[in-house]
């Protein structure tokens, strides 16, 4: 049966990074919903355009449309050993969703990025400026850091309830991040 595994935290924490590493070396799909709605921007899709303002203001495209996003995602062929979903879910409604589609992609863990506010802003930054995303500036990061606040930092107790959730320290070498996050996938 095919594993979701579930990569929550605050912009900047370094979900992306190690998503892409851990999904090639344990046959996963690797799906981030935000370079999914980045790609429907820069191909002025119907969706794009509805969240092309959204995204670069910081704050959340509407439920329905990402969630449907990514049951069309999930059912391509790469996402058959299971997928590491990075960004999604970010607000109880997709949470809840995820659940009602669970029954083919059971949720196998949550791994939840932990790191402070400062060092986020100092890393979306810099990031910015190598990126060039259009939502990696001041204005917004601070509107993203309130949104993961209010409406998707409850999942963590959400989940913490199904006794899901493996905490991450994100702070450090992006190396030693990655073996922290590997054990796990290494004893599955
Ligand atoms: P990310 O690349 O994960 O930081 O996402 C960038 C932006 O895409 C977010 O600030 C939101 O505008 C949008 N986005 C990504 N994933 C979701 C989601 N699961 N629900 C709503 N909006 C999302």
């Amino acid at each position: 049966m095919s594993k979701l595994f579930i990569f929550l935290g605050p912009p900047g924490a370094g979900k992306g990074t190690q998503a892409s590493q851990i999904s090639k070396n344990f046959n996963l799909a690797h799906i981030s919903t935000g370079e999914m709605l980045r790609e429907h921007v820069t191909n002025q899709t119907e969706l794009g355009k509805k969240a092309k303002n959204l995204l670069d203001e910081g704050l959340l495209v509407p439920d329905d449309l990402v969630i449907n996003m990514l049951v069309e995602r999930l059912s391509h062929s790469d996402c058959k050993n299971g997928a590491i979903l990075d960004g999604f879910p970010r607000t109880l409604g997709q949470a809840k969703s995820l659940q009602n589609i669970s029954e083919n992609f059971p949720i196998n863990k949550v791994f939840v990025f932990e790191a402070d506010n400062e060092e986020l802003i100092k890393r979306i930054l810099l990031r910015g400026e190598v990126s060039g995303r259009s939502d990696d500036t001041e204005e917004s990061i601070k509107v993203r850091l309130d949104v993961y606040n209010s409406d998707t930092a409850p999942l963590v107790n959400y989940y913490q309830e199904q006794q899901l959730v493996t905490t991450i320290n994100a702070i450090g070498e992006i190396e030693d991040i990655y073996n922290a996050i590997a054990l796990h996938f290494n004893n599955l």
